[in-house]
């Protein structure tokens, strides 16, 4: 995969993904009194942990990594992707991984029983890279999927994670977690702002992203924007924890 794939953008496409958070839903309550914070990186390129990751160890701070097993070894418009010896640093430094779909596949565009295949492929790829963890949390490849999947899926991860902009307060939906860019440029400042206001509305905030170098892709962020990220987080006096700890501790009301 080294071109970048576009989800549909047909009006139906369009407006199902509008519909799509009413739908299939399983609500968990949060109500924090301290916001969290998760980092998150998917698919992943080597700067997510040799740079973005090794930032976040400084402040002894773990991520989450939603792995796609296929994109191993593979150069693509993030940089170079992981290989094996990244997945055993990974779980050295004790991050948390989690699944992606095998070939990181348009789940808005495919059938419960492609998905479920690539799910189990996913994990059998990652096991024989020596993943020892089960893989118990997901983030939808591109945000998208639809009805089926997300009703498919909830019976295999505690978690499944969008790209719908957002923090999860109130109530949010375990087969679609809100969650915000970290892009590089103008998009990086409405990432901020959600940032800024947990110190007034706490709730549990899921940054993503993919790359972290000079010059980095679309979806990818500079490393000055990923310090500076790290410096609002701080400042917002949050927990950050990876995702399967956050969601325990949402579980039980924390704070
Ligand atoms: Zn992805």
């Amino acid at each position: 995969m080294n071109a970048p794939y576009q989800p549909s953008m047909s009006l139906s496409a369009k407006i199902s993904r509008k519909l799509l958070p009413l739908r299939a839903r399983r609500d968990i309550r949060v109500l924090l009194k301290r916001p969290i914070v998760s980092f998150t990186f998917d698919d992943f390129p080597r700067s997510a942990l040799y740079e973005g990751a090794d930032m976040l160890a400084k402040h002894k701070w773990r991520a989450t990594f939603y792995v796609a097993a296929g994109l191993a070894g593979v150069q693509n418009h993030h940089g170079q992707s992981f290989d094996k010896t990244d997945l055993a640093g990974l779980q050295a430094k004790s991050h948390e991984i989690a699944g992606h779909t095998y070939s990181h596949l348009d789940c808005g565009q495919s059938t419960q029983k492609q998905v479920l295949a690539e799910i189990a492929r996913n994990n059998v790829a990652l096991t024989a890279m020596g993943v020892k963890s089960p893989i118990e949390h997901f983030a939808w490849p591109y945000g998208t999927t639809n009805i089926g999947n997300k009703t498919a899926l909830a019976g295999h991860f505690k978690s499944m994670r969008g790209v719908m902009s957002g923090v999860n307060r109130g109530r949010a939906d375990l087969n679609c977690l809100k969650s915000a860019p970290l892009f590089s440029g103008a998009k990086l400042n409405h990432t901020l702002g959600l940032i800024e206001g947990l110190k007034k509305r706490p709730g549990w905030l899921i940054l993503f992203t993919h790359d972290v170098r000079d010059n980095p892709s679309e979806w990818g962020v500079t490393t000055k924007e990923f310090l500076e990220t790290i410096a609002a987080v701080k400042a917002s006096g949050a927990l950050v924890l990876p995702v399967g700890e956050a969601l325990e501790m949402v579980k039980n009301d924390y704070g």
